[in-house]
């Protein structure tokens, strides 16, 4: 079964947010302090997320992402990742992860068969990355990279870029794809730090392009798979490949294929809406499978044609922070 929705696009990519708590503070995702972490009992525990990603996966969805706040702060991740990769029709587990505490479980990840880890990394100057993430974490950060590309796992980088915050940190970035086979993916900061986006910092994917194309003349477009996000670029004589997201610019949403859940099963199924249902109270209250799973197939059929739908749609402006979300 593969279920469309009402503008004819396959249903079949599920993020789901398993915590919003996290161990850095990127000052684009969340503000440093005064932050209420949701208790415990709000959150979907890892019986309702396996039960939930399973009707999922009986109507079509086929591939997850394990996103957060930092999926690995939340206890015994590596027993849901096992559980989720076992259950039927899920062809793809994938993980973002901030790095931190990733690199001693990489060879765990790697036995388990995860199909590509997302890595989040936005310089590779130590003063910036306290800066910007607001913990001096860089090292631990680099040794998870070197641990995913010694176990041979599908690795991006996704570095969110902002003018005069990192953009020297663009060439760099780019830089790593020389003699590592990664995928280095520049995002449009997008308003989800808790107090809407700064104009003045904000950077288009196309004046990233440009920047790159400046140092790097040989830059070609590539052409990018079904439903991707990214617009995606080689460069002659590198290993790896450069992405652009156009996050904020919204240019991909015609192609979109994805729903999220966040920590507190709301489902979202479009990343700037507010939340269509909330997932967690079906699960606790209902015990007929089919019942929720028409609950579901009704939320897919009423999605927003575009992010800017869905945000004009929204019963207030967005205030939320990236880590509530699951980016
Ligand atoms: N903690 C994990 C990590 O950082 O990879 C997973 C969750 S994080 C919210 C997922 C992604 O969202 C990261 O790549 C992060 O850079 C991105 N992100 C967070 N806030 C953002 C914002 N305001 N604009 C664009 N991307 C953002
Ligand atoms: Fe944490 Fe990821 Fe948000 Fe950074 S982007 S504060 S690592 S959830």
């Amino acid at each position: 079964m593969q279920i469309k929705d009402n503008h004819g696009r396959p249903i079949n990519y599920l993020r789901l947010a398993v915590t919003d708590r996290c161990n850095l503070r990127c000052f684009y995702c969340m503000p440093e302090e005064g932050i209420n972490f949701l208790p415990k009992p709000h959150l979907l525990n890892f019986e309702e997320m396996v039960r939930m990603v399973s009707l999922m996966a009986e109507m079509g969805i086929s591939k997850v992402r394990i996103t957060g706040g930092e999926p690995f702060v939340r206890k015994d991740m590596m027993s849901l990742l096992k559980s989720i990769k076992n259950i039927k029709g899920i062809e793809q587990l994938n993980i973002t992860t901030n790095g931190v505490l990733t690199a001693a479980l990489v060879p765990d990840l790697k036995s388990l068969g995860i199909s590509s880890v997302n890595l989040s990394l936005d310089t590779l100057d130590r003063d910036r990355f306290k800066e910007m993430t607001r913990r001096d974490e860089l090292q631990a950060v680099l040794n998870t990279l070197d641990g995913l590309l010694e176990n041979g796992i599908k690795t991006k980088i996704n570095a969110v870029v902002m003018a005069g915050k990192n953009d020297q940190d663009i060439l760099p970035l780019v830089h790593l794809t020389k003699d590592k086979p990664i995928s280095v993916r520049f995002i449009e900061e997008m308003p989800f730090n808790g107090s809407g986006i700064n104009k003045e910092a904000f950077m288009s994917h196309t004046s990233i392009i440009a920047k790159i194309k400046e140092a790097y003349p040989s830059l070609t477009k590539l052409e990018d798979e079904p439903n991707s996000t990214s617009y995606n670029y080689s460069i002659n004589g590198h290993q790896g490949s450069i992405g652009v997201i156009a996050a904020f610019s919204r240019t991909f949403c015609g192609s979109c294929n994805r729903i999220r859940v966040t920590p507190t099963g709301t489902l979202k199924t479009c990343l700037y809406d507010d939340g269509v249902m909330n997932i967690r109270d079906l699960l606790r209250s209902e015990k007929n499978d089919q019942i929720i799973k028409e609950k579901l197939l009704h939320a897919f059929t009423h999605r927003a044609k575009d992010g800017f739908e869905a945000e004009a749609n929204r019963s207030a402006e967005v205030t939320e922070s990236m880590t509530t979300i699951g980016g």
